[in-house]
């Protein structure tokens, strides 16, 4: 298989980039190193089969040619992190909207197998747990920009579910929960890498709210796997899937557990959310997937539980550490 991976340079990009090469398929990654690094990739360029292109995915001459010469679209490329949505809503909106027209249009173009990445912000604020595909959204008003980022993604699945009905393209949508591992930066709000840092760093770890807000982290390999799985399978054409571990954790109980297994002595400082993200934020109390879906069709589990993960992160910060030092 010829693969292109748009956003091929970010966090999750770069790992679905590794796991397609070990199995033998060509990769091409797209990224406009908006928010991807080319360091996630670098030690990809030697490998037989991997070529990247420097360029954003509105550029419709270089998505028509890198389209036309693979078999399916990964398309991963999106504006992500909630900090990011709130302080950058322009660049959110018009990358996830416009950006995803583009794949989407140019997939049907050559009739190419798109996988959609989308998230579950779409679910809103609903605290109806776990959130099934089919459950309806709880969105928030159009004056508080957290619910672009939603809003923005919702729109590329109905286009994506459209592109299906209206043209035959062939879809699938994996909606990711939060998903965690190495090169994960903390730069847009992401908790973990962020806490991992605060406590290598002995800074005190910054807990937004009252901290009782829960998640359900995911291993990035883990999240590989299903997307992977999920193309693979004829019979996922269509249709969506929330991809995403059980395992919840509050996020107050998760500073502690950052501290206690990186041996760190930083403290927990408690931030009210105007004060992390701006006034009238609103925040989701409880995120929780409901993946019997994908397990019914293709047998998904993850591996590695939350202890786990926060080891790999803490393990590959640590050694990021060590190389900055002796550069
Ligand atoms: N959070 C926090 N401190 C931080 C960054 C995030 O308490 O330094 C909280 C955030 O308010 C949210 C949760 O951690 O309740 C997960 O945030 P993240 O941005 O990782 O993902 P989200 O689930 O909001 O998309």
């Amino acid at each position: 298989m010829r693969a292109l991976i748009t956003g091929g340079c970010g966090f999750m990009g770069s790992h679905l980039a590794e796991a397609l090469l070990a199995r033998g398929d060509d990769v091409t990654v797209l990224d406009d190193l908006s928010t991807g690094r080319f360091e996630n990739v670098r030690h990809l360029v030697p490998r037989a089969g991997f070529r990247f292109a420097i360029e954003t995915i509105a550029n419709e001459t270089v998505m028509d040619r890198l389209v036309s010469e693979c078999d399916i679209i990964y398309h991963l490329a999106a504006a992500v992190g909630v900090e990011l949505v709130v302080r950058d809503p322009v660049h959110v909106l018009e990358t996830n909207i416009k950006g995803t027209e583009v794949v989407l249009r140019t997939g049907a173009r050559y009739r190419k197998k798109v996988i959609l990445a989308s998230t579950s912000e779409v679910y809103g604020k609903s605290s109806r747990v776990p959130f099934r595909e089919d459950d309806d959204g709880t969105l928030g008003p159009t004056t508080r920009s957290r619910w672009s980022y939603a809003c923005s993604k919702a729109m590329d699945e109905f286009m994506a579910l459209a592109y299906h009905k209206q043209l035959a393209l062939p879809v699938v949508i994996a909606r990711f929960f939060n998903t965690v591992g190495p090169r994960q930066s903390g730069r847009y709000g992401m908790v973990i890498p962020r806490f991992v840092r605060q406590a290598l760093d002995g800074e005190p770890l910054t807990v937004y709210g009252d901290g009782q807000q829960t998640r359900c982290f995911t291993f990035v390999g883990d999240v590989v796997r299903a997307v992977v799985a999920l193309a693979d399978h004829p019979a996922a054409l269509g249709q969506v899937y929330n991809i995403g571990s059980s395992e919840e954790v509050t996020i107050e109980d998760l500073a502690g557990r950052v501290i206690a297994l990186s041996g760190s002595e930083s403290r927990i400082d408690h931030i009210p959310y105007h004060q992390a993200y701006e006034a009238g934020f609103e925040d989701m109390l409880r995120r929780v997937p409901d993946t019997s879906k994908l397990r019914a069709l293709v047998g998904w589990q993850p591996t590695l539980d939350l202890d786990g993960i926060l080891r790999s992160v803490i393990d590959s910060m640590r050694a990021e550490s060590v190389l900055a030092g002796e550069r």
